[in-house]
């Protein structure tokens, strides 16, 4: 197993009590069953505490219950972690000591990258440049989870796509060769003539948002003219980070269209969001966090962000 990380990956640190919008509010935190099991073993009233805010979401996931405006019941006044502080970082939940990693884990090699929703992440990544060099050598062995020819396609596909994005042309023209270029494949993967029009505005009005302030600016940024003549340099690593972070889990589904549309529909609608309000770290950061850690937003959107049920298409059976 190979492990290919973005050159972004190892320079992240939870900026904590300096965080702008910390993952501890607006967000339901899974708790495994493992970390529940030592939790039910706390005593005293800091365990009573725990148990107390555990509770069975309609998902059936165990989750904590949110307090006041939406927040962790462990966020101290201090906006650092309880349960950091008095159980240590060994027994916070998966969900908590893994954010904002992610690993993607492509059976005979693993891609790791960092979610967007995260302010300091967000920096990073707009920020970074040349961040998936390594990645234009990755080759994929057999295996029996997927077919490894469609696998090749896609990678070969994926660094195609990487020189478009980072040619020397206005960015506008650049998807207008991205949108070229994800018909022509779609054709050549399962033989379906589609064209990768623009992703409909009307779809984010469908889309379940965690503060209805946001829900108006990004429907609103969604309807209006694309102008991407601004903040050049981030909305194209914006574009990479999601190319990268999608692309290989069309394996799952041989629907190309699906994410090559929403990184273009979604670059376009950060980059009106940064129009207005000139800062767009916080623009791509609240997007994400909105749209992108939603599983119900990205099936809406036909986007995998979950492991596969791969299956094959003819042309690659
Ligand atoms: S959102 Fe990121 S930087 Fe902020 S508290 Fe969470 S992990 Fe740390």
């Amino acid at each position: 197993m190979k492990y290919y990380d973005p050159a972004y990956y190892s320079e992240f640190h939870c900026i904590a009590a300096a965080c702008p919008d910390s993952c501890c509010q607006g967000w339901d935190v899974v708790i495994d069953s493992e970390t529940e099991d030592f939790y039910s073993s706390v005593q005293g009233e800091f365990g009573k505490k725990l148990r107390e805010a555990i509770y069975t979401d309609p998902d059936g996931d165990r989750v904590f219950r949110l307090a006041e405006e939406k927040k962790c019941p462990f966020w101290g006044a201090d906006y650092l972690c309880d349960i950091f502080r008095e159980l240590g970082e060994e027994h916070l939940c998966d969900t908590c000591a893994q954010f904002p990693r992610i690993t993607m884990d492509y059976t005979t090699f693993t891609e790791h990258t960092l979610a967007l929703a995260c302010p300091e992440a967000a920096r990073l990544i707009l920020s970074t440049d040349n961040a998936y060099a390594d990645f234009a050598a990755i080759d994929c062995e057999n295996c029996e989870e997927y077919n490894a020819d469609a696998m090749r396609f896609l990678l070969r596909l994926r660094n195609r796509a990487a020189s478009i994005l980072t040619a020397s042309k206005p960015l506008a023209e650049r998807f207008d060769l991205l949108r070229i270029l994800a018909a022509e494949a779609q054709k050549e993967l399962t033989g379906d003539v589609f064209e990768c029009n623009p992703l409909s505005p009307d779809i984010f009005e469908k889309l379940e948002y965690i503060d209805e302030h946001n829900r108006e600016k990004i429907i609103q940024a969604a309807r209006e003219k694309a102008d991407l003549s601004q903040h050049e340099a981030e909305l194209t690593r914006l574009a990479l980070y999601w190319l990268y972070r999608y692309l290989l889990g069309v394996i799952a589904t041989y629907d190309l269209i699906a994410p090559l549309r929403f990184i273009i529909g979604s670059v376009v609608t950060v980059a009106n969001l940064a129009q207005k309000s000139g800062d767009i770290i916080t623009a791509a950061q609240i997007y994400s966090k909105e749209i992108e850690q939603s599983y119900e937003n990205m099936e809406e959107l036909g986007v995998r962000s979950e492991w596969w049920t791969p299956s094959t298409p003819d042309s690659y059976s």
